[in-house]
């Protein structure tokens, strides 16, 4: 076997499996983001797409390897999956939160919001998500009602030409129970339930 092949069995002899998700801790190299960093034919990658390619074939051009589980280092062949770019936005972990967190001002801000549609310019939203540019809040708009697509509109206003544009933002109950019932969960502290347990 020459040294620079790598192969599924040589990089599954490297994990350990945690046996409560099912996942596949790669326990070799990892990047500083966590990822798992794993050589095919002579070339260092990202560990999920080596494992991606060594078991269902090459990556679709435009796709991307994303973790169903979100555990970075994991390897297991069925907790991969390809997303475009726009779809795995759409479904890393970290930016699902801060959508919430974003969802979740609006509505502590605006609470009228959950009665009936909100006008609001996009400079006020910049301001209150701290975007950097309105640009930035019109491509954060597009990703939430991508996200939430049966939950979460907005529309531009058409009042007359007003300047500057206003925007109608609606956010479905469910939403809004969705993300009251995410805190009634988060409210018991780790360090609490390992208490319980012990
Ligand atoms: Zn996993």
């Amino acid at each position: 076997m020459g040294r620079k092949t790598n192969s599924l069995d040589n990089i599954m002899s490297n994990t350990i499996r945690d046996n409560e998700s099912g996942c596949l801790l790669y326990m070799g190299r990892l990047d500083e983001d966590g990822y798992s960093r794993i050589s095919l034919q002579g070339k260092m990658g990202l560990g999920s797409q080596v494992v991606f390619k060594l078991s269902y074939g090459a990556i679709p051009e435009g796709y991307q390897v994303d973790h169903i589980c979100h555990v970075r280092r994991c390897v297991e062949p069925s907790h991969l999956r390809v997303l475009t770019h726009r779809q795995n936005v759409i479904h890393i972990k970290a930016y699902m939160e801060k959508r919430h967190q974003r969802i979740k001002q609006l509505i502590e801000t605006y609470p009228q919001i959950s009665q009936c549609p909100l006008l609001i310019t996009l400079a006020d939203l910049e301001a209150l998500w701290d975007c950097g540019s309105i640009a930035n809040v019109k491509e954060r708009l597009l990703t939430m009602s991508r996200a939430y697509p049966e939950e979460f509109f907005y529309e531009r206003f058409e009042a007359g030409g007003s300047k500057p544009a206003v925007y109608a933002i609606g956010i479905h109950a469910s939403l809004i129970d969705k993300l009251s019932n995410e805190d009634a969960l988060r409210e018991t502290p780790v360090e609490d339930i390992m208490t319980l347990v012990a």
